[in-house]
């Protein structure tokens, strides 16, 4: 489902704080890619059997990949919920968040909406 899908769901406000929350989630997964990565540095050693340092860099590999998906997640999510916000505020009377879906177009990636406190109509862009 789509962020359209979501926002007429739950409501933007919902839809919001949930995608703020995943993206911080994002944020905690990294830390722990790099605590991982950091551990990894740190029981390397080459008087390690050939297997156990194999193992080590497959962990440090393992990290590094888990710790640059979940970066790239975080400020996606992040920065998508920051455009969408920004957009979410009416023109005519400046009521954040208090409207209205009136429909999806561009197939669900711009939303007609209208404000519940002037009527004042406008589209959002995801
Ligand atoms: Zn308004």
């Amino acid at each position: 489902m789509g962020a359209a899908g979501k926002i007429r769901r739950l409501g933007f406000r919902k839809w919001y704080e949930r995608e703020l929350l995943s993206s911080h989630a994002n944020l905690v997964l990294l830390l722990l890619a790099a605590v991982g990565l950091l551990a990894s540095a740190e029981v390397y050693t080459a008087r390690l059997p050939v297997r156990d340092q194999l193992e080590v860099l497959l962990a440090a590999a393992a990290s590094a990949v888990i710790g640059v998906v979940s970066l790239r997640r975080y400020l996606y999510l992040l920065n998508h919920a920051e455009y969408v916000a920004d957009q979410a505020v009416c023109g005519s009377c400046d009521s954040y968040a208090k409207w209205d879906l009136l429909d999806e177009q561009a197939e669900g990636t711009r939303l007609a909406v209208r404000c519940r406190h002037c009527g004042h109509r406008w589209t959002i862009d995801l």
